[in-house]
């Protein structure tokens, strides 16, 4: 986490402008994560979890539909499918080198039922996305991508989260973009962005903000909605740590590399370190896999005796 005295005063002005959600602060987080992504639309909302679920409902998935979602990855990716009242279809993972999914393994489970693919950018390094976009245009699949790893990544000069119709973001206190609680939406469609705009505030069609801005002086309620808002000194966090990210996302580079070079020949597995020409990872995590002979307890408890963090990415 870096945390410092810029995020301290990002803060202050957010209390400062004693407008405490949703307002001018909110408005231009959404755009620089629009402009640094390369995205038409980004919208903040409280975490990536109900990103996710605002994803699911905004391509109108539902009862009787099915979803093929990756088998490795954290259990919200999934819940956002089962909230819905659709379906989970796993698909493997490509396999010990790339922790993302496969795409014959998507292939393999598409069936007139199937609605929709989410893929998880394990770690910030890239999916697949020029196989799993042709499977998805060839069947006429929806494609959400769970970017939480992946802030700033990108593939082939492409932001990841940019390559669907949907991307998911997570600013949870151990991400690459740290707001404590926080999730971005973004899209390059504007039905779907009218849509999760709608959504995450109860289906309202005008804010607080507007009304106070004399914008509108009323509102109707056109959906079943959420509250699921992002608040002015989270945006304000948000704001401070975009600026940093692509900078601390470098840094994070230069020390993977010292990692690998380190580890290589021990005999630990080293997954992603052979990433193809175009990739630029967020390098969210340090994942190794242990040889199947070293207790993985053992390793995690000596570690921890080091100082040094280690956890299952996945149980
Ligand atoms: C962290 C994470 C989420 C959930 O994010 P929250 O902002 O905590 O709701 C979803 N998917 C993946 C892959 C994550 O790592």
């Amino acid at each position: 986490l870096d945390y410092g005295i810029e995020e301290e005063q990002g803060g202050v002005q957010g209390l400062r402008s004693r407008w405490l959600t949703m307002g001018p602060i909110t408005q231009e987080f959404e755009r620089e994560f629009a402009i640094r992504h390369n995205v038409k639309h980004a919208l903040g909302v409280s975490n990536a979890t109900v990103a996710l679920h605002l994803a699911c409902l905004a391509l109108g998935i539902g009862p009787g539909d099915e979803v093929i979602a990756p088998s490795l990855t954290f259990v919200a990716t999934t819940n956002a499918v089962l909230y819905t009242g659709a379906s989970v279809k796993f698909a493997e993972i490509i396999g010990p080198d790339e922790l993302t999914i496969s795409p014959e393994s998507i292939a393999s489970q598409i069936n007139p039922r199937t609605k929709a693919i989410i893929v998880m950018h394990y770690g910030g390094y890239p999916c697949r996305m020029h196989e799993i976009m042709a499977l998805a245009n060839q069947h006429g699949l929806k494609v959400i991508e769970d970017a939480a790893h992946a802030p700033g990544a990108s593939l082939n000069g492409q932001a990841l989260g940019a390559w669907g119709d949907i991307g998911c973001f997570s600013f949870f206190s151990n991400k690459n973009l740290s707001t404590g609680e926080g999730g971005m939406v973004v899209t390059n469609d504007d039905t779907l962005a009218e849509k999760v705009k709608s959504l995450r505030s109860h289906g309202m069609t005008s804010l607080t903000w507007d009304r106070h801005k004399g914008h509108a002086y009323s509102y109707d309620v056109v959906d079943l909605g959420f509250n699921y808002r992002i608040d002015e000194i989270r945006s304000a966090l948000g704001l401070v740590q975009l600026r940093k990210l692509f900078s601390n996302n470098a840094r994070r580079e230069v020390i993977t590399q010292m990692y690998w070079h380190s580890l290589t020949g021990t005999g630990v597995g080293l997954p992603f370190s052979r990433y193809g020409e175009g990739c630029k990872p967020a390098y969210h995590i340090f994942p190794i896999l242990l040889p199947e002979s070293k207790a993985r307890l053992v390793f995690i408890d000596a570690m921890r005796q080091a100082g040094i963090q280690t956890s299952i990415h996945y149980p």
